[in-house]
């Protein structure tokens, strides 16, 4: 047919998004089979995408505001360039977010141990992880495991994730009650995660928020935070020294790791990564 032009895109939610040409770059179209002299038959020729569905397509048409008319769905793009399309076209729009989830300690050595429900950190945060893998809808969560402290960054930056989030809970004189989230003190994606899980966790356990807290690498736990170039956060939802708050962490473990999986889908979505150089001194 004379006088149709080609278009590339990719299908969503059953409309066509356009990437190319560049006159109609980024404009959502439906594609219908009609000729552009019949516009009441528009409705009626309308092509169901529905097969072609986050896929990328070549189109042959003619294109007049929200129609693409006398289309026809020409080929599907291979996966090699589908994946190139997407990520010239889509930027990280589409690619999902990669968070290495670390739970904190090791099974010999398992941290702080609540007597009384006979349960350590460890245990308790690796029932988490399971709970809130299954939960979680826009992110790709990752686990990782300790082989020792001092690798523990290097494994980690191996896996080039978006974000880290180590779970891990608080000990204190065995009345000290609440949620603390730690970040790198030079970190601003840092900060807005841990706001992020913060507000989720003590929306659901609505134990006392003790603050989101700034680290450098001399403190405890900087290394992780310091060394891993990734945003990364310590979350320390509860103090496992006080039964109370072990009592209302364990209350529920599906309404715990809803939250936390709120939380994980949230900072996929909102927040801005940046990572650290390594080695550099001025990130003391
Ligand atoms: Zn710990």
């Amino acid at each position: 047919m004379s006088g149709n032009e080609q278009f590339f895109g990719i299908v969503r939610k059953g409309d066509f998004y356009v990437f190319a040409p560049q006159h109609l770059e980024g404009a959502t179209v439906k594609l219908t089979t009609t000729w552009i002299e019949e516009p009441h038959a528009t409705e009626s020729g309308v092509i169901d995408l529905t097969e072609f569905e986050g896929k990328i397509i070549e189109v042959s048409g003619r294109d007049k505001g929200k129609w693409i008319y006398s289309a026809k769905v020409v080929e599907e793009a291979g996966p090699v360039l589908s994946d190139f399309l997407k990520r010239v076209f889509l930027k990280d729009e589409v690619r999902v977010k990669r968070c290495a989830l670390v739970i904190g300690h090791e099974k010999e050595s398992p941290g702080i141990i609540n007597k009384k429900r006979n349960v350590s950190e460890f245990e308790f945060n690796e029932q988490l992880y399971l709970l809130l893998e299954k939960r979680v809808k826009h992110t790709a969560i990752y686990r990782v495991l300790r082989r020792s402290y001092a690798e523990l960054p290097d494994d980690i930056n191996e896996l080039d994730p978006d974000f880290i989030i180590s779970l891990h809970c608080n000990a204190g004189d065995s009345k000290t009650s609440g949620t603390e989230v730690l970040f790198y003190h030079k970190s601003q994606a840092g900060k807005r995660i841990a706001e992020i899980l913060m507000k989720h966790i003590v929306q659901y356990l609505g134990l006392p928020n003790r603050g989101i807290i700034p680290k450098t690498s001399q403190d405890e736990c900087g290394l992780l935070l310091r060394y891993s170039t990734a945003p990364c956060v310590i979350v320390k939802a509860f103090f496992m020294d006080n039964d109370t708050d072990v009592e209302r962490a364990m209350e529920n473990p599906e309404g715990l790791a809803d939250a936390f999986a709120n939380a994980i889908d949230e900072v996929s979505n909102k927040v801005r990564m940046e990572h650290l150089p390594i080695g550099n001194d001025i990130f003391i």
